[in-house]
């Protein structure tokens, strides 16, 4: 448990560290005197380049802080890659894990014909896909909702596909839905589906916190966050769309014990273009393997955790059921 905690306390991500001090308020010199006491994880050529041009133009640093920030990319780049999501993710799934790894499905199911949707008023098809979903609500999620909260929905032409926002993070007077109106919603089925995993999953999840207060609730615990939102998202999706989506996040799996970076890094993108995203979302996913690792495989890890427990317990009964047990990533303890 020592080596553990101080592989997660020791080691830097530097895509962190940049965006901190590029775009955030903050003592920089704390964050950066900090950041030279830790060891930087591997950090792919492509993205040096691109911190590095960042830093070069940030008006908010300093000469001194640009140097030592260039520095550390500089190290981070001679940096051998080292796997650490076994590291990760035994302590979360304990004996499960394994098991989760290896029932993964390693193929991916053809993509469905979807309705394109660039051009239209995103803003109105959230709200239909919005009112269809309240009334179609499946057996599964028999329940849910009367946990839907009342939310602010906004469209931002940007990368990435939504976010939502509650206002015990936010600080705002009501939730928000972030939607991002771009090439990479791919059609009206892809679209459904982001806004089933950020409504039924996320907003809902919300309300179970508020609802049940448990003891405690750590906001950063990927699986158990984007593992119960994803699985909405297998669960309520057009059926043919939800084994696509389900396969291809399993196919990303074989990539947990990976070791080779260059073949990492090629391997992403392929799957990502084969699955009709752009660049940007290919050189995202690279970055978050490398610089937040675990973060990406938490999506597929959590659902089939929640897949298999669901198999036995409503989800509703299942969050009752650990009402009095803190909230985090402890899939172990369930
Ligand atoms: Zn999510």
């Amino acid at each position: 448990m020592t080596s553990l905690l101080s592989t997660y306390t020791s080691k830097l991500s530097v895509s962190q560290l940049i965006s901190t001090c590029c775009d955030e308020a903050c003592d920089r010199q704390a964050v950066i005197d900090a950041a030279t006491k830790q060891s930087p994880l591997f950090l792919p050529i492509f993205l040096s380049d691109i911190y590095r041009s960042k830093i070069e133009s940030s008006e908010k640093l300093s000469a001194v802080h640009k140097d030592v920030l260039l520095k550390i990319v500089k190290t981070a780049s001679a940096e051998p890659f080292c796997n650490y999501h076994c590291d990760i993710f035994e302590p979360i799934f304990g004996s499960t894990l394994d098991a989760l790894l290896k029932n993964a499905v390693t193929e991916i199911e053809p993509p469905i014909v979807d309705t394109g949707i660039s051009g239209h008023d995103i803003l109105k098809i959230t709200k239909e896909i919005i009112r269809e979903l309240h009334e179609t609500i499946p057996p599964s999620l028999k329940g849910i909702a009367g946990y839907i909260p009342d939310f602010t929905i906004k469209v931002v032409p940007n990368f990435g596909f939504a976010e939502y926002w509650p206002t015990s993070l936010s600080g705002a007077d009501a939730d928000e839905l972030i939607v991002y109106d771009n090439p990479d919603q791919l059609g009206y089925q892809n679209f459904r589906a982001t806004i089933i995993h950020e409504v039924f999953g996320h907003s809902t999840f919300y309300s179970f916190v508020n609802e049940l207060q448990p003891p405690f609730f750590d906001h950063g615990a990927i699986a158990f966050l984007e593992g119960w939102a994803t699985w909405c998202e297998w669960t309520t999706s057009h059926r043919d769309l939800a084994k696509h989506l389900k396969s291809a996040r399993c196919k990303s799996l074989e990539l947990f014990h990976g070791t080779n970076a260059e073949k990492i890094q090629s391997d992403i993108r392929t799957v990502t273009s084969l699955l009709g995203y752009s660049k940007a979302v290919a050189s995202s996913s690279i970055e978050y393997y490398f610089q937040y690792p675990g973060l990406g495989f938490s999506y597929a890890l959590g659902a089939l955790w929640f897949e298999h427990r669901f198999s036995t317990i409503e989800p509703i009964e299942f969050f009752k059921s650990i009402q009095q047990k803190p909230w985090g990533d402890f899939f172990a303890l369930w």
